[in-house]
């Protein structure tokens, strides 16, 4: 058996799965690029930080003031206010480059 695997991508057609740079990119928001690499600090919009959620982490950032925002799908996915969804990882092929998978929840 060997099944070939809907693509993240694939899975989320409605919805265009970017990298968190060109996440930010696109929502126009501003950063700071950490030293070492590592992940991005001071993320801002509207010129107010950006605030964060998440079940383990930072999962999914937005800003209170316009709305727009960005959800990591390789992590729980709120579905509503107390509960979230899971992708299934042996149902669906995940992005290789780094994991990344994350895509604007409201618009630009
Ligand atoms: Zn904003």
């Amino acid at each position: 058996m060997n099944e070939k695997k809907p693509t993240l991508q694939e899975v989320f057609e409605n919805y265009k799965l970017m990298t968190p740079l060109e996440c930010f990119e696109n929502l126009g928001w501003e950063y700071v690029r950490r030293q070492d690499d590592s992940g991005w600090d001071d993320i801002r919009c509207c010129d107010e930080p950006v605030e964060s959620f998440g079940f383990f982490g930072t999962e999914s950032l937005r800003c209170t003031k316009c709305g727009k925002g960005m959800q990591l799908m390789t992590a729980p996915i709120p579905t509503s206010n107390c509960t979230s969804g899971m992708i299934s990882y042996e149902k669906v092929e995940m992005p290789t480059d780094g994991g990344y998978g994350h895509l604007i929840i409201s618009g630009v």
